[in-house]
């Protein structure tokens, strides 16, 4: 895109009212010395990095909150206390808004009302990714969707497009307080970026700690529900796991050819 298209998209993202403060100042120089976008020498790299969740471990209220907890606290997920305004990395939702299409009448009573643990899927054919007009949004080789900050200007195509609702937008400032003076980011990891006004922000499959050579947060907190690992992999412990159970993929029809997988039931403990 050269110069003109952006400003162009930038001016009509103002007149919608939209995306101005995102242009500038969206991390802090010393955010930025402590993030690193890809692998260093000791990072985990993979074909593709993709998920299976088995949804047998999570068992009650604890077992989502903990993995949500994990997620949002490490990347300073703002919490701006109501639903209109909210900010997911990772969330729980039922089968009926997860897996449209894939519901029955007879099914389970307990599989239709069982909450399910979704976060983006780091799409093999990303939508969100060729709608961003200023590839603030893209896939690196190993599959994960990154978001560059600096890049977006708000204009929430992204968000359009992303048939999953994995997408939020900053409506406030991130860094700032409630009106009772409590900070939206309710414990600062200073290791981690914060984000400002007028930013999408989504998951990013831990980039920063792939880089480290760590697993994802959630697969660390998620005690066997949540398995990570290289799809392309045929000994790898996802494409294993697959292999052996029925799994799922939310709206396969759509072509997106989502990158997590969730086991239903058939696992041991299901
Ligand atoms: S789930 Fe949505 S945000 Fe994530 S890669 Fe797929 S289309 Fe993009
Ligand atoms: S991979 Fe990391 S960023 Fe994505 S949902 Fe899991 S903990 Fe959150």
């Amino acid at each position: 895109m050269d110069r003109r298209q952006f400003l162009k998209i930038a001016g009509l993202s103002t007149l919608l009212g939209i995306g101005a403060a995102a242009t500038v100042n969206v991390f802090r120089r010393d955010d930025l010395e402590a993030y690193q976008l890809e692998p260093g020498p000791d990072g985990l790299k993979a074909k593709r990095w993709g998920f299976v969740v088995d949804m047998s471990k999570f068992k009650n209220e604890e077992d989502y909150a903990r993995v949500r907890h994990a997620c949002h606290s490490i990347h300073n997920v703002p919490d701006y206390g109501n639903p209109k305004d909210e900010i997911k990395w990772i969330w729980k939702d039922d089968f009926e808004h997860s897996f449209p299409e894939q519901e029955s009448a007879f099914m389970a009573k307990e599989m239709k009302e069982k909450p399910f643990m979704v976060f983006c899927n780091h799409c093999a054919n990303p939508p969100c990714v060729r709608v961003c007009p200023t590839k603030a949004t893209f896939k690196r080789k190993d599959g994960v969707v990154m978001m560059d900050m600096h890049r977006c200007i708000g204009c929430r195509m992204c968000m359009a497009a992303c048939p999953y609702g994995s997408r939020s937008f900053n409506f406030r400032d991130p860094r700032g307080k409630d009106e009772n003076g409590r900070p939206f980011i309710k414990e600062l990891n200073p290791e981690y970026p914060t984000r400002t006004k007028g930013v999408v922000e989504k998951c990013t499959l831990c980039d920063e700690r792939l880089a480290r050579g760590l697993r994802p947060a959630c697969v660390e907190e998620s005690r066997g529900g949540i398995v990570f690992g290289d799809l392309e992999d045929p000994n790898s412990e996802v494409r294993q796991l697959i292999a052996k159970y029925y799994t799922i993929r939310r709206k396969p029809e759509l072509g997106t050819q989502p990158g997590i997988y969730y086991i239903i039931v058939g696992s041991e403990n299901a």
